[in-house]
C-alpha cells in the first residue's frame, strides 16, 4: 500500500499522459485517465473514499497497456499502482464468475487441454451454421476465428546447434496452433535446435493483471522448473505478454523469495521475443523467397511499452525482398487495439470502437495484410476487421516469415 501511495503521490498532474491513454482517449472522462485514475487511487489509500464502489469500477477500465508510464515525464508507474490496487480489492472481493471460470480453465493443463478440445469441437463445427450472430467480448461469435489444432511438443535434434526452448503460450497453442507451428519451423529453417513441451502452463497474465497472484503462483514456479531444468541458449515467446509475464510480474512475484529470484535471474538473459531474437542473430536476405505483397505493422502495447521491441519487427519486415511496408503514423501503429486481456469483455463498447479505428488506420494504408506480433492483438484486429467487412488478412509476423523463407 505504501508503494502504491508513494506512486500515487508523485502524480505532478501534468496531464502527459492523457493522450497516451487510450481509454481516456476513447471516453474523454478525466476519472479513467491514468491521471484521475492516481487521483482516486491517492484518494483510497488516504482512506477519503466513502465505499470501493467508483475505485472498482475505475480500475477495471484500463488495458493495463503501459503507454501512460511510458509517456510520463516522471516515469511513474502507474499500471503498477493499478495492479497492486487490484491485488488488494481482489483479496476483498475475489472474482466475479467469469473470472473464476477462467481461473478454473488456466490453472491447470488438463482443463485448459479439455476447454479447448470442446472449444474446438462445438465452435467449429457450429460457427458458421449458426442462424443469428452472439456477441462476445468487442467481437461476435461469427467474427472469431475457426480454432487450429493444438500446437504439439517437439524435443531435440541434439543436432549441435543452439538450443531453443519456445514457450507459445495459450494462444499459440490452442487457438492460433498454426502460428505456433510456423514459429517452431522459423526457428528451424534459422538452423535452431527447438523444443516444445507439454508441460508449460498458462503464464498467468490474465489472473495476475486480475490481481489473483496466489491463483499464479504454482504456475509460475512450475514454468521457472521447466526452464531452468537444462540448458537453453534462449527461450523464445511469440506472445510478449508472455514474455512480459516472465520479465515483469513474475519478479513481482517471487521478490521475497530468494530461490526463485535467482532462478528468474538466470533465465533472464535468455527470454526473448521472436522477432527480437531473428532480428539480432540472422542475415535474413540471404536466407528469403520472394514476397511480392503490401503489409503494414501493428505495434503490440506490451512490445513496445514494456519490452521496446519496436525497430526489431521492422527490420525484418522490410528485409522481405519484395514486400512492400507501408507504416501507419508511428502513433497509429501503436495505439492499442482494445483487447488488453479481459478489457474486452468488460467494455466491449470501448474495446470495439479501439478496434474499428484500428481497422481504420490499417485501411488507409491500403495494405494487403497487417502484420503483428502477438496472438491477442491478432485475434482482436482479425475479428475487427471482418466485423468492418474487409478482406485484409491479419497476420504474426512469423507466418509470413515462414511462408517466404527458403
Ligand atoms: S504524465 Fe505522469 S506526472 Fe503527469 S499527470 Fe500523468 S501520471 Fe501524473
Ligand atoms: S495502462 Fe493504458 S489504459 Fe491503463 S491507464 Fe495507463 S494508458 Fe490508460
Amino acid at each position: 500500500m505504501k508503494e502504491t501511495a508513494k506512486i500515487a503521490d508523485s502524480c505532478l498532474k501534468c496531464g502527459f499522459c492523457l493522450n497516451a491513454c487510450p481509454v481516456y482517449k476513447e471516453l474523454r472522462e478525466e476519472i479513467v485517465s491514468p491521471r484521475g485514475k492516481l487521483r482516486q487511487i491517492k484518494a483510497f489509500t488516504a482512506g477519503e473514499l466513502p465505499s470501493d464502489k467508483i475505485i472498482r469500477k475505475v480500475l477495471k477500465n484500463c488495458l493495463m497497456c503501459g503507454s501512460c508510464f511510458k509517456n510520463c515525464p516522471s516515469s511513474l508507474a502507474t499500471p503498477h499502482a493499478i495492479q497492486k490496487l487490484r491485488e488488494e480489492l481482489f483479496g476483498k472481493y475475489g472474482h466475479d464468475f467469469i473470472k473464476r471460470g477462467m481461473k478454473y480453465v488456466l490453472s491447470n493443463n488438463k482443463t485448459r487441454a479439455l476447454s479447448a478440445l470442446w472449444a474446438r469441437i462445438v465452435y467449429n463445427n457450429f460457427r458458421d451454421s449458426l442462424p443469428f450472430d452472439l456477441p462476445a467480448g468487442a467481437l461476435t461469435v461469427k467474427n472469431m476465428p475457426l480454432l487450429a489444432q493444438p500446437l504439439k511438443a517437439v524435443d531435440f535434434k541434439n543436432n549441435g546447434n543452439k538450443k531453443v526452448f519456445y514457450f507459445a503460450g495459450c494462444v499459440d497453442k490452442y487457438v492460433f496452433g498454426d502460428t505456433g507451428r510456423c514459429a517452431a519451423r522459423v526457428l528451424d529453417k534459422l538452423g535452431y535446435d527447438v523444443m516444445i513441451s507439454e508441460d508449460e502452463k498458462c503464464c498467468g497474465i490474465p489472473l495476475i493483471i486480475s490481481g489473483d497472484i496466489k491463483a499464479v503462483k504454482k504456475n509460475a514456479e512450475a514454468n521457472i522448473e521447466l526452464l531452468t531444468r537444462q540448458y537453453y541458449d534462449y527461450i523464445v515467446f511469440t506472445c510478449p505478454t508472455c514474455l512480459t509475464a516472465f520479465k515483469e510480474k513474475y519478479y513481482d512475484i517471487f521478490k521475497e523469495d530468494g530461490v526463485f529470484k535467482n532462478k528468474l535471474a538466470e533465465l533472464e538473459p535468455k527470454l526473448i521475443e521472436i522477432t527480437g531474437l531473428i532480428a539480432k542473430e540472422k542475415k535474413l536476405p540471404q536466407l528469403l523467397g520472394a514476397a511480392g505483397v503490401k503489409v503494414t505493422y501493428h505495434d503490440p502495447c506490451h512490445m513496445v511499452n514494456s519490452l521496446d521491441t519496436v525497430k526489431e519487427p521492422r527490420e525484418i519486415i522490410k528485409a522481405l525482398p519484395g514486400v512492400e511496408y507501408v507504416e501507419m503514423n508511428p502513433e497509429l501503429a501503436a495505439s492499442c487495439c482494445g483487447s488488453g486481456g479481459f478489457y474486452h469483455v468488460y467494455f466491449p463498447e470501448t474495446a470495439l470502437k479501439l478496434g474499428l479505428k484500428k481497422v481504420k488506420n490499417i485501411k488507409k494504408t491500403g495494405a494487403e495484410i497487417v502484420l503483428t506480433a502477438c496472438p491477442a492483438c491478432k485475434l482482436q484486429i482479425a475479428g475487427s476487421l471482418k466485423r468492418a467487412g474487409s478482406d485484409v488478412k491479419t497476420m504474426h509476423i512469423i507466418e509470413l516469415l515462414d511462408r517466404y523463407l527458403k
